[in-house]
C-alpha cells in the first residue's frame, strides 16, 4: 500500500511474462499503436500526441522541461511538495529562469496569487503538479489551464500520481502536457515514462531557435516513432521497453473498460474511506482540508511520542507495506498509504486493521475498530 510502485493486475503481470518479441514484430507494432491511442482517451485529449519512452516519471518530467525550454526562458512552479521541487531542479538544469510559488506545507497556491504572477510577468511556461506524492495535496488543474490559455502560457501537469486515479480532462481544462509514469495509477511495472502532449505545445517547441540540450530525450528522436507505431508501421530509434508496452496495452483496456468516471468514483470513495478512518483514529494528515485532500493517497501524521521507525515496522509485519514521509520539512512526522489501482474494500480494511495494530503496539490510546467503522461507513453505501 505505497503510493507507487502499486500492486499490479495479474492479467498485467502476465502481459510482462510473455515471450519478448522484436520491436517490429506485427503484434508489438498493434500493442504500441493500440496503448497510444488508448492513452488519447484515458487523458481525455483526443488531439494530444501521446509520447511512450523507457524510463520512470522524472524522464517524462526531463523529457517536457528539454523540449519546451530554452535558456533563459521565463517559467513558473507552483509548488505542493518535494515533486515540484525537483521539476523546478529539472527546469533549470535545461537553462530556464525559474519562479517558484510555494505553498504552504499541506496546502495550494491561491488561484488569485498565481494569476496575479502571471499579470506581473510574461512567462512561457507554467508547472504544477497534480498530486504531490510527498504531501498528498491534490490541486485543481482546471483554474490553472485557464489561466494558461488566458495569458498565453504552455502548462504542464505533474500527473504521475494522479493520471487514471484523479479525474483528468486535459483537452476539456487546456493542460499541454500531461505526464506520467507507469508504477503508479497506470497500473504497470516500473519503467514507463508516459506524456501527452498538446497541438500548442508541439508548435511551440516545432519553433524551438536551439536544439533540445538531451538527445534521449529530444522529440525529434521519438516523434517519427510515435507516429509510425500509430500508423502500425515498423520504426526504430531506441529500444522500446517490449514487454512494459505489451503490459501497458492491458493495464489500458482494463481502465476502459472499467470506466472512467466508475474509476474516478472509485478512487474518490477510497480516498473519503482512508481520510474518515485515519480521522476517527485521532490522526491528523498533511492536507490541510478535505478540498485539497488527494484520493489515491493519503498523508497522516505521527501521534505525539509514537516513533516512525517502530510503527512501520510493526505494519509491515502485518502484512501490510506502507511508506515513511518524503518532505524534508517533516520527513520523520508523518507515512503515506498509497490506494490507487486495483484497491478494494479488504485492502482498505486490512490496512486500516494493521495500522489500528500499530498505534495500540506503540502505546497510543483509541477506541478500537474506529478507524475501520469510519471507513465501512463511507463503502457500505
Ligand atoms: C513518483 C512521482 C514522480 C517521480 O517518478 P519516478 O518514476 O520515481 O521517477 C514525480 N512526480 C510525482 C508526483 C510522483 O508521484
Amino acid at each position: 500500500m505505497i503510493p507507487g510502485p502499486i500492486e499490479f493486475e495479474p492479467a498485467v503481470l502476465r502481459a510482462m511474462g510473455s515471450a519478448t518479441t522484436s520491436h517490429v514484430a506485427p503484434n508489438f507494432i498493434e500493442s504500441f499503436g493500440n496503448s497510444l491511442d488508448m492513452m488519447k482517451s484515458v487523458w481525455q485529449c483526443p488531439s494530444g500526441q501521446p509520447f511512450i519512452l523507457a524510463g520512470s516519471g522524472t524522464l517524462a518530467m526531463d523529457s517536457a522541461a528539454a523540449n519546451l525550454v530554452e535558456q533563459g526562458d521565463k517559467v513558473l512552479v507552483i509548488s505542493t511538495g518535494y515533486f515540484s521541487d525537483r521539476f523546478a531542479d529539472i527546469l533549470k538544469r535545461y537553462g530556464a529562469a525559474v519562479k517558484v510559488l510555494k505553498a504552504l506545507t499541506g496546502g495550494v497556491v491561491d488561484t488569485e496569487v498565481v494569476e496575479n504572477e502571471l499579470q506581473q510577468t510574461q512567462y512561457k511556461v507554467m508547472v504544477f503538479t497534480h498530486v504531490d506524492t510527498s504531501t498528498a495535496v491534490l490541486v485543481d488543474p482546471l483554474p490553472i489551464g485557464r489561466l494558461g490559455k488566458k495569458y498565453g502560457v504552455l502548462t504542464i501537469l505533474d500527473g504521475v500520481c494522479s493520471v487514471a486515479g484523479e479525474e483528468i480532462r486535459q483537452e476539456e481544462w487546456g493542460i499541454d502536457v500531461v505526464l506520467t509514469a507507469s508504477q503508479k495509477a497506470v497500473g504497470v511495472p516500473p519503467g514507463l515514462a508516459l506524456l501527452v502532449v498538446s497541438p500548442d505545445a508541439i508548435d511551440k517547441w516545432k519553433k524551438r531557435s536551439t536544439p533540445v540540450g538531451s538527445y534521449y530525450s529530444d522529440w525529434s528522436n521519438w516523434l517519427p516513432i510515435m507516429n509510425a507505431y500509430s500508423d502500425r508501421k515498423p520504426s526504430y530509434f531506441g529500444t522500446p521497453a517490449v514487454n512494459l508496452v505489451a503490459a501497458l496495452e492491458v493495464s489500458l483496456q482494463l481502465i476502459l473498460k472499467e470506466g472512467l468516471s466508475t474509476r474516478f468514483e472509485r478512487h474518490k470513495r477510497t480516498g473519503a474511506a482512508f481520510r474518515a478512518g485515519l480521522s476517527a483514529l485521532g490522526l491528523a494528515q498533511v492536507p490541510l482540508n478535505n478540498l485539497v485532500a488527494a484520493n489515491t493517497l493519503s498523508a497522516p501524521l505521527f501521534p505525539d511520542g509514537i516513533s516512525g521507525t517502530g510503527f512501520l515496522s510493526f505494519v509491515s509485519d502485518q502484512g501490510v507495506i506502507l511508506a515513511g514521509g518524503l518532505l524534508p520539512e517533516i520527513k520523520g512526522k508523518y507515512f503515506r498509504i498509497g490506494h490507487m489501482g486495483s484497491v478494494n474494500k479488504g485492502d482498505i480494511i486490512t490496512t486500516l486493521s494493521a495500522i489500528e495494530s500499530g498505534l495500540k503496539h506503540c502505546g497510543y490510546s483509541f477506541i478500537p475498530g474506529a478507524g475501520m467503522n469510519a471507513a465501512l461507513n463511507i463503502l457500505n453505501v
